[in-house]
């Protein structure tokens, strides 16, 4: 067996150390045997400029999830289910193609439980031509042992911060230490990557997303205050205002209204965060936001183009 399948023989690759033998097929909370399995690869240009650049961030969708937040926007490739198998060659094809239309980055969305798999595909892609940056946007809710393998084949992460309140963390992710767990792995990351550019797009370094949750700005303000405290000055900040209630059920059922965006805001000026990006707040009532994995497009087209999906192969 090859040490990238050793990793899922008895998987601990996330914090939730299932132990479940995926290599022989069994799944883990993550949903997930050892095959590598893709929804759908776009060229995207909703994230950070430096992210987006001009030619938009190749994002590859991975599904799965160890995390599984009950407010995923991606819920149904996080946790139904949707995507499809896909071989190391295939994997590189479509990295290949996303450079091919431009993509400024290779962008792995939900990559912690694959990280094994994707490690090699990464490194395989390399071999066959694959110049651009890869990036690696996660949940945050990672090892530090999983992480380790991924210091030479990622070029940049952009992993979320959500929250470190420990009962909203068991409430909304079923995962109480993840507050632990994930500012543990920013700071690896941080130490994996300093900030550098090229022109305006980003080559290396770590931006930190948090997404504030309407009616819990206290999770905000311990996130701003963890961040001033940890980060400022290594990486970037991340402000996300679009939630959109997606499935009802034990989740806050609107959006971030003014008054809670004008409280957040004021929270960056009194910790000092200036290096990084905030929404503005108009994007939280666009349901256009809000992606349909089984469409072959899953995104609206202004802010994506299709290049891969699961069922239709290359588009
Ligand atoms: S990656 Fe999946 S199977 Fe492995 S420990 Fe995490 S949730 Fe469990």
């Amino acid at each position: 067996m090859n040490d990238a399948l050793s990793s899922y023989k008895s998987c601990r690759l996330c914090p939730r150390k299932c132990g479940v033998d995926r290599s022989a097929g069994k799944k883990g909370f993550c949903g997930e045997t050892s095959a590598l399995r893709v929804a759908a690869a776009s060229i995207h240009r909703g994230e950070e400029p430096p992210i987006t650049g001009t030619g938009g961030s190749g994002v590859v969708f991975v599904s799965g999830c160890a995390l599984q937040c009950v407010f995923c926007q991606n819920y149904q490739i996080s946790q139904q289910g949707v995507g499809r198998v896909v071989t190391e060659a295939e994997f590189v094809r479509i990295c290949l193609a996303l450079q091919e239309k431009n993509a400024e980055n290779i962008n792995i969305v939900t990559g912690s439980h694959a990280a094994p798999a994707l490690a090699a595909g990464i490194k395989a892609a390399r071999k066959q031509g694959l110049v651009i940056p890869v990036l690696w946007n996660s949940s945050g809710y990672e090892t530090l042992e999983a992480l380790s393998p991924l210091e030479d084949v990622i070029d940049g992460y952009l992993p979320d911060l959500k929250t470190l309140d420990s009962a909203l963390a068991a409430r909304f992710f079923k995962a109480a230490d993840y507050g632990e767990a994930v500012s543990a792995a920013i700071k690896k990351m941080l130490e994996f990557r300093d900030m550098r550019y090229e022109g305006a797009v980003l080559r290396s370094g770590v931006i930190v997303r948090h997404l504030v949750l309407p009616g819990r700005l206290d999770a905000t303000r311990d996130v701003l205050r963890w961040f001033a405290e940890n980060a400022m000055g290594k990486g970037l900040l991340s402000l996300m205002t679009q939630y959109t209630p997606v499935r009802g059920g034990d989740m806050p059922g609107r959006s971030v209204n003014e008054a809670e965006y004008e409280t957040v805001l004021g929270w960056l000026d009194e910790f000092g965060i200036e290096d990084g990006f905030y929404q503005e707040l108009t994007l939280s009532a666009d349901s256009e936001w809000l992606p349909d994995f089984n469409r072959v497009n899953p995104f609206s087209s202004e802010l994506s183009t299709s290049v891969w999906h699961w069922r239709a192969g290359f588009v």
